[in-house]
């Protein structure tokens, strides 16, 4: 955008009056200004001072002003949810009109341009919401068929024009839809709603095929988990199969048994997948198939089992295993669950500590935000501790690199996995 903005923005600087065109202020609470020329996307509603504001639509762009009145950028309001305002533009020269936002998406996708021509894998991230500075816009790439999730009241009002240039840069893209479903749209007073709505393109199939470092895997792009996939723990998945050779594995919170296909595929002795979903695991076992054929029985077994119990049955029979991995899902939802969920933490680790043959890897991961990396690893050594053995890291792993964090944005960082060896 061109200084434009500022001169439209300018021209209706009278403040507070009704019935004035142009876009609405929100003004700062004084001292509460820090954050956002920190470039910190998010604006809580204690920053905000109502009395000097104007009430806004959910959704609409708002500009963004100092205490004293100074323009400090452009964000989307959001009257039901704690975080009032989501900065979009920092630069109070660039007012978010569409062509800003179609190239905030350009920008995203060109970023993964390697990743997207390399061949490795055909399951991109396209858009990483607030890191890549479209705040509560996820968009995930599958095979030609790409799976948003808008979470914010700004990213809703705007998800036509994003999928539509969605549509417009991503090479090879087929079709782009909406899944509606996740729980967080209700912070933000938006609907949910099941199932998948095309916003552009064609219908995509009912299971859409991708790879990932020469695994196939069938994506339920409607009704499984997230958009589809746990396209964050690629890496990870990787990084297990570089362990997995000649070992006895236990994949347990499978989901459609990603760990355990990697395993399988380098050269792992067996595998057992356990989940508690039984949708997942009949994708598990179509995938399995897909990969290995129809003699898959010998080298991959499936449980449908509740993982605190299953790893104990295992302990009461005297099992033991080369490799495990845990995966489980967020135990901590916000900052006032930490405790209970690191008790969570620690109750599985410790089980699976014990059930490890000397040498075994335990690749361990948490994907709660609220959990930092440090107290992940404290919980690692208080469960070693009370296990009465010794571990070394032999890696760590992170939100794979088409999830990235913004340096201003730490609350990007969410996923944090460790590969443990027992001595
Ligand atoms: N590792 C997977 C992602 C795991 S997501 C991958 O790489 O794709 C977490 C999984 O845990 C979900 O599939 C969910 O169904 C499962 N789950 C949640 N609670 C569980 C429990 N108590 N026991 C077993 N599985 C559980």
């Amino acid at each position: 955008m061109t200084g434009g903005a500022l001169v439209w923005y300018n021209s209706r600087m009278g403040k507070n009056g009704s019935g004035r065109s142009g876009a609405k202020a929100v003004r700062l609470v004084k001292g509460r200004e820090k954050s956002v020329l920190r470039r910190h996307p998010w604006i809580f509603s204690g920053a905000v001072d109502a009395a000097r504001s104007d009430a806004a639509e959910s959704g609409e762009v708002v500009a963004v002003e100092s205490s004293g009145g100074a323009l400090l950028g452009w964000g989307a309001f959001s009257p039901a949810s704690q975080i009032r305002v989501r900065m979009l533009s920092f630069d109070p020269q660039a007012f978010p009109d569409e062509a800003f936002v179609a190239g905030r998406v350009r920008d995203s996708i060109d970023r993964r341009s390697a990743m997207l021509a390399g061949g490795r894998t055909d399951a991109v991230r396209i858009v990483n919401a607030e890191s890549d500075g479209l705040p509560g816009v996820v968009a995930d790439f599958y095979a030609g068929h790409v799976v948003c999730q808008f979470t914010s009241a700004g990213a809703e009002a705007r998800k036509a024009e994003i999928a539509r240039a969605i549509f417009g840069s991503c090479p090879g893209c087929r079709s782009v839809s909406e899944r509606a479903d996740v729980d967080v749209r209700r912070k933000e007073g938006l609907g949910c709603r099941e199932g998948l709505s095309v916003l552009e393109g064609e219908e995509p199939p009912p299971l859409v095929e991708i790879h990932e470092g020469g695994v196939r895997i069938l994506v339920d792009v409607r009704k499984g988990h997230k958009t589809g996939f746990y396209l964050d723990q690629r890496e990870a998945r990787e990084a297990a199969g570089a362990f997995a050779k000649g070992r006895e594995v236990l994949n347990c919170f499978c989901y459609t048994g990603g760990f355990g296909l990697h395993a399988a595929a380098c050269g792992a002795k067996h595998v057992t997948q356990v989940d508690v979903s039984a949708d997942a695991l009949a994708i598990a076992r179509r995938n399995a198939e897909l990969n290995f054929g129809g003699g898959f029985a010998d080298m991959m077994e499936f449980a449908e089992a509740d993982v605190f119990k299953y790893l104990r049955t295992c302990r009461d029979a005297g099992r033991k295993f080369d490799m495990i991995v845990l995966d489980p899902p967020k135990f901590a939802e916000t900052k006032s669950q930490v405790m209970k969920a690191a008790r969570g933490y620690k109750d599985i680790n410790l089980l699976a500590m014990k059930l490890l043959a000397p040498g075994g890897i335990l690749a361990t991961f948490s994907c709660s935000g609220a959990i930092t990396p440090e107290l992940f690893d404290k919980i690692l050594a208080e469960a070693a501790e009370d296990a009465r053995r010794d571990f070394q890291i032999a890696a760590r792993t992170r939100q794979a690199e088409d999830h990235p964090v913004a340096l201003s944005f730490p609350e990007g960082l969410y996923l944090k996995g460790v590969f443990l060896r027992a001595l």
